[in-house]
């Protein structure tokens, strides 16, 4: 008799669908699962470091000719740049329209800062030591490569991995063969590695939002409904209006079969909130299911996961429109507006793809558009659910740039739709 196994997306699905039923029951009672989620998410994220720079070198070491990674260089940032602008706009024309901000009770606002009082401080001293962006672009210069990877600076290994790949085709080819296999080595291990740990995402997946589920202050969701809604509805807009017509229009993409080829991933993004982690499940997806040629995805993907956050943009525009209503008698003026776009594009570029990175990220927001940053507590509540909106869409915007670059490359003519393969066989 044949054996009846289900799909591991499916099998995901089900541990989502699991977690958050128990988690409404169950709710505090649940949390001894805890560490099933966290070892989960610390077996991922303990490929991303090795991978990045393996990927990386080998992609851009492969790209060959300098000219031709610019070429390929230019397209990735333009199509993260104009992406994310876009996003931003989108946030902030939404929360323009439904404004809504302006009628939140007095008594709910002062209740829900005085809850979040402490962890707010937590931020503002993070955001206190984030450093400007022009330091922001001379820390991409690493002192010592080691240190960068052993402290997961992503920006600096992203700069040394490219600096190596390209430096690698500029010495005598028998010597360069031998470092770009053993790098290919390293980065078969990984992936292999990857499709290992797979095959406890449904256990994660369930432990992770059992929890989230279990602790959530439902309250605060209610009271801040609209602005949750808001954020979710303009990811979800972008991600199936923006992102697709980007694909139509440069192309020539099947739209379905490319979001059944990301999905595996956008689970894994939902679950954990974090780019980074679900960085090596992307570029499964990406190569497997998608198709994209792997000097293409080991090139973009990475830079991607650091750089490119459509969704935690979006959010940018809602969150710093949302609390200008609150706190500023005449709200955001269109200059100011500008300034929030332009804030969180280059913000967003240094900003890691962890849990809660928006948040920091926002603070900077506020203070360079004169919004009290203590503002954040009002919507840090919240931040959980809206970030598992937020993440997929990011790790989205990245998987349609590689399909676009790769594209117009000629490396490939649209995706091929066939049966996804990614996370599926270890
Ligand atoms: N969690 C997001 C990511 O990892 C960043 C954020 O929006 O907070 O991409």
């Amino acid at each position: 008799m044949k054996r009846f196994k289900l799909a591991l997306p499916t099998q995901i699905i089900i541990g989502l669908v699991l977690g958050i039923a128990l988690g409404f029951i169950f709710k505090e009672r649940i949390a001894w699962v805890e560490p099933f989620g966290t070892a989960f998410i610390r077996l991922i994220t303990m490929i991303v470091v090795p991978l990045v720079f393996s990927s990386l070198l080998i992609g851009t070491a492969s790209l060959g000719d300098p000219k031709k990674l610019g070429r390929i260089g230019g397209k990735t940032l333009i199509f993260f740049l104009v992406t994310t602008i876009i996003s931003c706009a989108i946030g902030l024309t939404l929360t323009n329209l439904i404004k809504p901000g302006s009628d939140l009770p007095q008594e709910t606002r002062n209740q829900i800062t005085a809850q979040y009082e402490t962890d707010t401080d937590a931020r503002i001293t993070a955001f206190a030591e984030k450093p400007s962006i022009s330091d922001i672009l001379v820390n991409i210069i690493p002192r010592n490569p080691f240190n960068s990877m052993a402290q997961a600076t992503m920006l600096q290994i992203i700069f040394f991995a490219i600096f190596f790949g390209i430096t690698l085709t500029l010495i005598p080819k028998e010597k360069a063969t031998v470092i770009l296999a053993f790098f290919e080595g390293i980065n078969d291990v990984m992936i292999k590695m990857v499709l290992i740990i797979m095959k406890v995402a449904p256990i994660g997946v369930f432990a992770l939002i059992t929890v989230i589920v279990g602790r959530f202050g439902w309250d605060i969701l209610m009271a801040l409904a609209m602005f949750t809604a808001i954020v979710v509805f303009g990811c979800l807009f972008h991600m199936f209006t923006v992102l697709p017509l980007a694909l139509k229009l440069l192309t020539n993409t099947k739209i379905s079969t490319f979001f059944k080829g990301i999905f595996p991933a956008q689970l894994i993004a939902f679950s954990t909130t974090s780019s980074g982690a679900t960085l090596p499940i992307t570029m499964d997806c990406c190569e497997k299911n998608l198709k994209v040629p792997n000097q293409i995805c080991s090139f973009v993907l990475p830079l991607g996961a650091t750089i490119n956050m459509n969704g935690t943009s979006l959010y940018q525009g809602v969150a710093a429109l949302f609390l200008a209503e609150v706190y500023l008698p005449g709200g955001l003026s269109i200059v100011d507006q500008l300034v929030v776009v332009g804030t969180a594009t280059l913000g967003a570029i240094g900003t890691a793809g962890v849990p809660g990175a928006a948040v920091i990220l926002l603070a900077m927001v506020l203070s360079t558009v004169g919004i009290p940053i203590e503002g954040i507590a009002l919507v840090l509540g919240v931040d959980r659910i809206v970030d598992m909106f937020r993440t997929p869409l990011n790790i989205t915007g990245d998987a349609a740039c590689a399909v676009f670059v790769a594209t117009s490359e000629g490396l490939m003519d649209s995706v091929p739709e066939t049966k996804p393969q990614a996370v599926q066989e270890a």
